[in-house]
């Protein structure tokens, strides 16, 4: 008899291209089908078949408390039943942006959005708008949504994929964008020396999470910092996965270091669809209605995506959960580290406290090109023995790994377990 599952995507294929509704969800590169989800709750998930595996996923990473955290459900469940959407402003808006203005040291001003994508795309258009230039500067394998002028050389489900760009992207877009290799300051100041005057902000994950994650060369970020303010361009931080997960305040906290506008998304959604994008009041009033930049949203802080939001961030400032975070995260990735390690197989092994990489390699991984040197091969058969053992891993090597709160010792226990069984099966 067939899976649940497998009964599921094979009739979603028929109707939602690939069966998925966005491309890393796809298993491709693994050659597994995709598990179809039933429930989760704190750090296991569930899926239609009934089983359970330990998950590393948590959403691609807002769910920093677990799964249906019972404050979060319970901030929901109060507003659910007084109208999901009134297009017109709440309270819960007004405190939404007063904890961002908190929490995240450069923001100051803050407009919420319905995505990432969004955040990234609407912050790039302030910045143009801002300078008058057309140009902008990311970094490859860097991701911030699949806005056009963002999908050259990607990361993500682009990386995932092996696609260089998109079809159905204007090359006159693609002309303003410089994708330049990460951590590296040479390619940085000769970008800019040849195009300076032109170039409307540099957007960068201050920690990438796209390309497996990638620790920054802190004297790298602060050189941002420096060439931009130099050139009169913009630094834009896309915080979309480090915000308030590295820290309270995110990557900026983390460094000390003051990108001009943020981007943010994912947790601060607390699993609802969510993004945001701030800064100074400089740059911030340029938009409408109170200045002449355009970007509207007809959801955009929606009081259920508030509410969870909200109540996401609230436990997060209240709790001491970072140290613990950041302890989890230290015992699950240097204990991949040595276990791989005493089998030997050549591993690197980054993390910023509770999200982190694995890479099937053995020279250090600093940036996109050293990530994709990385054995496909091998991350393939790590993937396929570690879903058998229970744990939910993303199906790529281009991806973090997310602790939450929910997780505990005994289950990062379990996991480095079942981590030496599969590198043990991957000698055979
Ligand atoms: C996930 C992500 C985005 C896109 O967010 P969506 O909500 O998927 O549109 C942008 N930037 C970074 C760094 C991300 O990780």
């Amino acid at each position: 008899m067939m899976k649940r599952s497998e009964t599921l995507f094979e009739r979603a294929c028929k109707t939602i291209p690939g069966g998925v509704n966005s491309p890393v969800r796809a298993g491709k590169s693994v050659d597994m089908n995709p598990l179809f989800i039933d429930e989760a709750a704190g750090a296991i998930i569930r899926d239609v078949d009934g089983n359970e595996y330990i998950d590393y996923v948590g959403s691609w990473g807002p769910m920093i408390l677990g799964h249906a955290h019972p404050e979060v459900v319970a901030a929901i469940r109060e507003r659910i039943s007084r109208g999901t959407s009134y297009g017109a402003p709440t309270e819960l808006e007004v405190i939404m942006a007063e904890t961002i203005v908190e929490m995240v040291p450069s923001i100051e001003m803050v407009r919420m959005v319905n995505s990432g994508t969004e955040a990234a795309m609407s912050a790039i258009r302030l910045a143009r708008g801002v300078t008058g230039r057309k140009m902008i500067v990311k970094f490859d394998g860097c991701y911030h949504g699949h806005a056009d002028s963002l999908l050259v050389s990607a990361g993500s489900g682009v990386a995932t994929l092996g696609i260089p760009g998109s079809p159905g992207v204007p090359e006159d877009l693609v002309r303003h964008t410089l994708s330049l290799p990460f951590n590296d300051m040479k390619a940085l100041n000769s970008a800019f020396d040849r195009y300076g005057p032109d170039i409307a902000c540099i957007i960068v994950e201050p920690i990438p999470g796209n390309m497996g994650v990638i620790i920054p060369d802190v004297d790298f970020l602060k050189g941002l910092r420096e060439i931009a303010t130099a050139f009169g361009a913009l630094l834009i931080f896309d915080e979309v996965i480090s915000g308030f997960r590295v820290a309270p305040g995110g990557a900026q906290e983390l460094y000390g270091i003051g990108p001009d506008l943020t981007c943010l998304g994912k947790i601060i959604g607390g699993g609802l669809p969510v993004g945001a994008y701030g800064g100074k009041p400089e740059f911030m009033l340029r938009m409408a209605p109170e200045g002449d930049i355009y970007q509207a949203g007809t959801l955009s802080g929606n009081p259920l995506a508030m509410a969870a939001g909200i109540a996401t961030l609230t436990v997060l400032r209240q709790g001491d959960l970072y140290p613990k975070l950041e302890k989890m995260g230290n015992a699950l990735f240097s204990g991949l580290a040595s276990l791989a390690g005493n089998a030997g197989i050549p591993v690197v092994v980054n993390h910023v406290g509770s999200m982190g990489s694995l890479f099937f390699t053995d020279a250090p991984v600093l940036d996109f090109v050293t990530a994709k040197a990385s054995d496909a091969r091998r991350f393939k058969q790590y993937y396929r023995s570690m879903r058998e053992h229970g744990m939910y891993l993303a199906p790529s090597p281009f991806e973090a790994g997310f602790i939450s709160a929910a997780h505990t010792e005994e289950m990062i226990e379990k996991t480095l377990n079942a981590a030496a069984s599969a590198f043990k099966e991957m000698l055979n």
